[in-house]
């Protein structure tokens, strides 16, 4: 079959590999039909993931698929089901798998980046990270399940609520995906993004959006609120000036939820916590739950607005490039071929 491999800094290379007869006996093989590209994959690309990637590695973790075969133990899903996977190997022995938080396993392997991914004709995973889909969502939209599980997961520790005030900084794919998801559960959300591209998009999807480097996000956010402040302050731009804000924007009490991945310390202003009472919380990946409920609330999105390009799989080493490059990219997906229906 057919496969994207990554060899090293910036080198890719679309090659046939061997692939055996059989899924393993506890996994499931899946026809890829949609993989969506991401942050990290595109870490891994620029060579930032060497020490956890062993190449040539197949790429991706956000796909969708047909269920083309099942191993012998595997009893409960039947060929032909189309899902997805979450991407998630936890270990069962530490104390966060013991504590019921496998997701944040002291030694969480990621299906996609540890082990082989998506950009393959055929995907093998084990039978526990596969998800049925209804028939009435798209294996397109599918794609965007995992982020979506991402944003579920993040909105349910900010414990947001209907009524309440949101401000999401950074609106990425995923910082739109939290959006949408507070505005359903019926928040007023703010967001702020510097990119005008990124700007112009979340406008049309209805969003309220500020621009930092032309408005003053602080005054903005505290005359939107009655001077009350944010009850949730989502940080999703995995930036020092992103972690220097969000301390000012919450309300007394206000909840701040870190989203975005830091590399490296930044500077947080601690006595507004203080002040304020404020509370922090981290948000990694996604639980069960959240992916179940974004397969639920999939269908109710503008998912089509995300997904900015489509290049098949031939054409995944020029998806990265475009990626790579200053561009108005949202979401970039895989197609596996032009069999694939949507
Ligand atoms: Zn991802
Ligand atoms: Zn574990």
């Amino acid at each position: 079959m057919n496969a994207l491999l990554y060899l090293s800094e910036g080198k890719l290379e679309y090659k046939k590999i061997p692939v055996s007869d059989t899924p393993e006996a506890d996994s499931i093989r899946l026809k890829v039909a949609y993989c969506g590209l991401c942050g990290t994959d595109m870490h891994i690309y620029r060579g930032q993931m060497d020490s956890r990637v062993t190449t040539p590695h197949v790429l991706g973790h956000e796909a969708s698929g047909v269920v083309e075969a099942v191993g012998r133990n595997v009893n409960e899903i039947s060929v032909g089901r189309r899902g997805v996977v979450m991407p998630l190997r936890p270990c069962g022995e530490c104390p966060a798998c013991e504590d019921g938080l496998s997701h944040i396993c002291h030694r969480l392997k990621f299906i996609g980046i540890e082990t082989p991914g998506a950009l393959q004709e055929y995907w093998d995973v084990p039978a526990y990270s596969f998800l049925p889909i209804p028939e009435t969502l798209s294996l397109k939209h599918a794609a965007l399940i995992e982020p979506l599980a991402v944003a579920c997961h993040d909105v349910r520790l900010g414990d947001v609520r209907a009524g309440q005030n949101v401000v999401v900084l950074g609106a990425g794919p995923i910082g739109l995906l939290i959006a949408m998801v507070a505005k359903h559960k019926g928040a007023n959300v703010i967001l702020s993004e510097i990119s005008e591209s990124r700007v112009q998009l979340a406008k049309k999807l209805g969003f309220d959006v500020v621009n930092p480097r032309t408005t003053d996000l602080i005054p903005y956010v505290n005359d939107k609120t009655n001077q009350v402040g944010a009850d949730v302050v989502f940080e999703v731009t995995a930036h020092s000036s992103g972690a220097e804000v969000m301390t000012a924007l919450p309300r007394c009490r206000g909840r701040i939820v870190v989203v975005g991945i830091f590399a490296e310390p930044v500077k947080v202003d601690l006595k507004r916590f203080f002040r304020r009472e404020l509370q922090l919380c981290g948000a990694r990946v996604y639980e069960r739950e959240d992916f179940t409920q974004a397969i639920r609330l999939a269908d109710a999105f503008p998912l089509d607005a995300l997904i900015t390009d489509v290049f098949d799989l031939p054409q995944a080493p020029e998806a990265f490039a475009y990626l790579a490059g200053a561009n108005r990219a949202m979401k970039v997906l895989i197609r596996r071929d032009e069999t694939i229906k949507e």
